[in-house]
């Protein structure tokens, strides 16, 4: 294990929870910085953060600054010099930008990833894996402290077949996700319907946090069995998963200057949470201790008050 592998480790162990979030500490450095795991709606608020930056313009140089990430960054990515980016989309938690020639780059940010345009006068940050200028006089910079993130250069195809994007449900803002499909889908299924909901089969980009938070607001116990949900409480899910990730959204867009800043932060926010991570705290809805299990090695949190199991 690498010195920075095992600091890392000993930062998990001394705070952060069973989550990919919390504050690490670099013993050998000294550094105590706070991160968290890119989830749908930080990635949505990276992909309209950097869509007005790099849409319509040209890459004018690529700087591979180091490629270490979960896959090397390819070599090929240099073939989008001299190219303009023509959309960014996003599938899931990945990032989609078309470049002309019909190539494109896929981004996923991985466990700690972010894209930040910057000054290409800037220096470069220990973590900045990948740097392109762009014909505006900036720079978009990909930077990853955990290297868990990938960027892929394909060309010649639709990035929309690629293989990492043949599996997957519906996207959780999309019409095609309604309580019509879910119902459905959760017929005898005896799992608990918190598992179902982070199950990308069924539905992308409900994460830890967010089916935590949709599941108080729809009034489920995380651990209530998918079958036992009647189809007004399906109908009440659906409702609430597109409302926490709508807001949360809706949050992180209000701090979207970031992306430009030169110093700045990804537009990353923690909004107030009503029962994730919040363990023994009184709900903020009635007031009742918030409890914590263990359900497939992820922490659940629920009110026992407002959340039930037979619904
Ligand atoms: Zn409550």
């Amino acid at each position: 294990m690498t010195d920075h592998a095992h600091a890392l480790v000993e930062g998990r162990c001394k705070k952060s929870n069973d989550d990919l979030c919390g504050e690490i500490f670099w013993p050998l450095r000294g550094e105590v910085a706070f991160w968290f795991m890119p989830e749908l709606p930080e990635v949505e608020t990276t992909k309209r953060g950097i869509s007005p930056h790099v849409i319509g313009n040209k890459v004018t140089e690529v700087i591979v600054h180091r490629s270490d990430l979960r896959l090397p960054v390819p070599d090929s990515i240099v073939e989008i010099e001299g190219y303009r980016f023509i959309d960014v989309k996003r599938r899931s938690k990945y990032l989609i930008l078309e470049v002309e020639q019909a190539q494109h780059l896929i981004i996923h940010l991985g466990m700690s990833g972010s894209l930040r345009v910057v000054d290409p006068d800037a220096p470069f940050r220990k973590h900045d894996h990948l740097a392109l200028t762009l014909s505006t006089g900036r720079q978009m910079r990909y930077h990853d402290p955990r290297r868990f993130g990938l960027v892929l250069h394909g060309s010649g195809g639709d990035a929309m077949e690629h293989p990492l994007f043949q599996e997957l449900g519906p996207e959780p803002l999309e019409d095609a996700f309604s309580a019509n499909l879910l119902i459905r889908v959760l017929q005898g299924v005896k799992r608990p319907i918190k598992t179902v909901l982070m199950d990308a089969k069924v539905v992308v980009g409900v994460g830890n946090i967010y089916a935590s938070e949709s599941l108080f607001q729809a009034g489920i116990r995380p651990m209530t069995a998918a079958c036992d949900l009647s189809r007004k409480r399906v109908g009440k899910l659906v409702k609430a998963v597109k409302e926490v990730l709508a807001h949360s959204i809706e949050q992180g867009g209000t701090t979207l200057r970031d992306f430009v800043r030169e110093n700045g932060e990804p537009g990353y926010f923690r909004q107030e949470l009503f029962v994730y991570e919040r363990a023994g705290q009184p709900c903020r809805i009635c007031g009742t201790s918030i409890e914590k299990l263990l359900q497939a090695q992820r922490s659940s949190y629920f009110c026992p008050k407002c959340q039930r199991d037979w619904c």
